[in-house]
């Protein structure tokens, strides 16, 4: 009976469901770590001036699974401000807090084709603060965590993110003092959400917490075993600790897959047909959902803000293992 039963599953779908072996995977971030490590094209980002000083050769690249094991190659224990990589960990935040209809409502979940830092996508269209991953509906999300005071706010942020390491993460100073004296063009953007009635404490105090959030330091492993809590359904497969709600985590990865790469976020589901998230100090998270989430550090950037090595290295293990979660097995 059992042989009648496995006979009608097709192979091609057992495959697709199967997470890689431990080899396969230790041998793609080996290779595509080889692969790209002569390209050079892209530059760091220089609007915030420490983030133009950081080494650019740097390049890492690691592959955490859902069983908490991890493979890496090349610069993956060098520490790097997240940047906007912590976006969706705030958005996770207001949803374990709150609930999904408070982003749908509040913010927003449609992508904006415009850059990050937008101000014509708050003025043109409706929902303003638009959606959680850039600045304005990251501003939008930080001004929705429940806190007494903007202190309380910090604290609470960074307790998430490093519960979702599985280890206590830190605010990089430099990186914050860097960003917190360049930062006038994220001020505008709280005080012109805050007139629209779409920013639900002090314009600038969020603000401040908000370059806080993106000046704590990752290494490649740590933003690793941060996404792979995501893959794993919102428990951390290191601690074991649950981090969000299982019924929450479509939604964020939802959103990423809409928004997560800038704009050139229809270029990389096409390319790759994962849930990720980039940020302009050189990380990139990509989720698979169920087996792996897999990183890439590297600072230069192309044009639209994200990482040129990592973005190729991620393309390259995604396509090798056939990951797109829009594949049907056949
Ligand atoms: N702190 C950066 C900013 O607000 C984050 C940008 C990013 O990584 O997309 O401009």
């Amino acid at each position: 009976m059992l042989w009648l039963l496995l006979a009608a599953i097709p192979l091609a779908a057992l495959a697709q469901t199967a997470t890689p072996s431990g080899e396969t995977l230790e041998r793609l971030v080996k290779e595509a770590h080889t692969k790209f490590k002569n390209e050079m094209s892209g530059k760091n980002a220089d609007y915030i001036p420490y983030l133009a000083s950081v080494p650019s050769n740097l390049f890492g690249v690691v592959i955490v699974t859902v069983d908490g094991k991890a493979y890496g190659a090349g610069d993956v224990d060098y520490g790097f401000a997240i940047e906007s990589v912590s976006k969706p960990f705030t958005a996770a935040l207001v949803m374990q807090e709150s609930g999904t209809d408070v982003i749908l409502k509040k913010i927003g979940v449609e992508p904006t084709g415009m850059p990050f830092n937008s101000v014509i996508a708050v003025e043109l269209l409706k929902n303003r603060s638009v959606n959680p991953l850039v600045n304005a509906g990251a501003m939008a999300s930080v001004s929705l965590v429940k806190a007494g005071s903007a202190a309380e706010k910090w604290d609470k942020l960074l307790a998430c993110y490093s519960r979702f390491a599985g280890e206590k993460l830190s605010l990089n100073e430099e990186v914050y003092k860097s960003e917190a004296a360049s930062n006038d063009h994220n001020k505008g953007i709280a005080e012109l959400l805050k007139s629209y009635d779409r920013l639900y404490a002090d314009p600038l105090e969020t603000c401040d917490v908000y370059t806080r959030q993106c000046s704590v330091n990752v290494t490649a492993k740590q933003l690793a075993v941060m996404g792979a809590t995501l893959a794993n359904g919102g428990v951390n497969p290191v601690t074991k600790e649950r981090c969000l709600d299982a019924k929450y985590v479509p939604k964020l990865l939802a959103v990423m897959m809409m928004a997560g790469f800038y704009d050139e976020s229809g270029l990389w589901a096409w390319h790759t047909g994962l849930p990720a998230k980039t940020g302009v100090g050189g990380g990139i998270v990509a989720i698979v959902p169920g087996k792996m989430a897999i990183v890439g550090f590297s600072p230069p950037l192309d044009e639209a803000g994200n990482s040129v090595r990592a973005g190729k290295a991620l393309y390259y293990i995604a396509n090798q293992l056939d990951l797109s979660l829009f594949g049907s097995g056949k």
